[in-house]
C-alpha cells in the first residue's frame, strides 16, 4: 500500500503554501497537490503591493514560483495533479487524483475561490470571445477597444487599471454609490 502522509494540502495558492511551510517546518510528511501551477490566483495579479517582505511590490508570476521554492526547500512535497474526490477509510483520508490514490492522516483544503458569475444572458456563450475573468490573461485581446469591468472591489479596480494600457476606454460598472475597493486603488481610478 502507498505511503500515508501525515498531511495532504489541496491547492497551491498562498494559503496552501503557507500551510505547507508550517507543516514542513514541523517535520510533517506533507504533500501539496495543485492542479494548474504554483501560485493560484496570485498568478493573475500583475503587481502585488501588500505582500510583506516586498517593499517594491512583486509580480504574481514571480511570487507564485517563490512560494513553491521556499516550501520545497523546507521539505514539502509538491505534486501537479487534480484532486477529483476524497473518501474516508476509517480515519485515513483517501484522495483520488489524476495520478492515482494518495492517503493522508490529515487534509487541508485550500482550493481558493471561483469567479463570480453575473448570470446575465450571453455570459457563458461569449466567455473567451469578449467576456473574460482575467485581465492579465486576455487584456491584450482588447487593444484599442472599449471595455467594461463589472465590480467596485479591489480585484475589479486592479483589473481595470491593468486594462487601461490596452483598451481605448475602461468603464467601471458597480452597484453602490461608492467604490468598495481600498482607497489607494479607488483614488488611482479617480486620478487623485
Ligand atoms: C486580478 C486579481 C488581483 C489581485 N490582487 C491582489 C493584491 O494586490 N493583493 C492581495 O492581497 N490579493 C490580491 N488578490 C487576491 C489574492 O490573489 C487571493 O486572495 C489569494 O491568491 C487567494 O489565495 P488562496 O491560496 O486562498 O487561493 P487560490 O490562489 O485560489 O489557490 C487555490 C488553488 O487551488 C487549486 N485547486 C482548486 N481545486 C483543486 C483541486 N481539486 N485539485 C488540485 N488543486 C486545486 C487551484 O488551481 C489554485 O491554484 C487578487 C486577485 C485577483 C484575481
Amino acid at each position: 500500500m502507498a505511503e500515508t502522509y501525515d498531511l495532504v494540502i489541496i491547492g497551491g495558492g498562498a494559503a496552501g503554501f503557507t500551510a505547507g511551510i508550517y507543516a514542513a517546518r514541523d517535520r510533517c510528511r506533507a504533500l501539496l497537490l495543485e492542479r494548474v501551477a504554483a501560485g493560484g490566483q496570485v498568478l493573475n495579479c500583475e503587481h502585488i503591493e501588500n505582500y510583506p517582505g516586498f517593499p517594491d511590490g512583486v509580480a504574481g508570476y514571480t511570487l507564485g514560483p517563490l512560494l513553491q521554492q521556499q516550501a520545497m526547500k523546507l521539505g514539502l512535497g509538491v505534486g501537479l495533479t487534480d484532486v477529483d474526490a476524497v473518501r474516508l477509510e476509517g480515519e485515513v483520508k483517501v484522495l483520488q487524483t489524476g495520478n492515482g490514490e494518495v492517503r493522508a492522516h490529515a487534509l487541508i483544503i485550500a482550493t481558493g475561490s471561483s469567479f463570480t458569475q453575473l448570470g446575465v444572458p450571453g455570459e457563458e456563450t461569449f466567455l473567451g470571445r469578449g467576456v473574460s475573468h482575467c485581465a492579465a490573461c486576455d487584456g491584450a485581446m482588447f487593444m484599442e477597444q472599449p471595455v467594461a469591468v463589472i465590480g467596485g472591489g479591489d480585484a475589479a479596480l486592479d483589473e481595470a487599471l491593468y486594462l487601461t494600457q490596452y483598451a481605448s476606454q475602461v468603464t467601471i460598472v458597480h452597484r453602490r454609490d461608492t467604490l468598495r475597493a481600498c482607497r489607494l486603488l479607488a483614488r488611482t481610478r479617480a486620478g487623485e
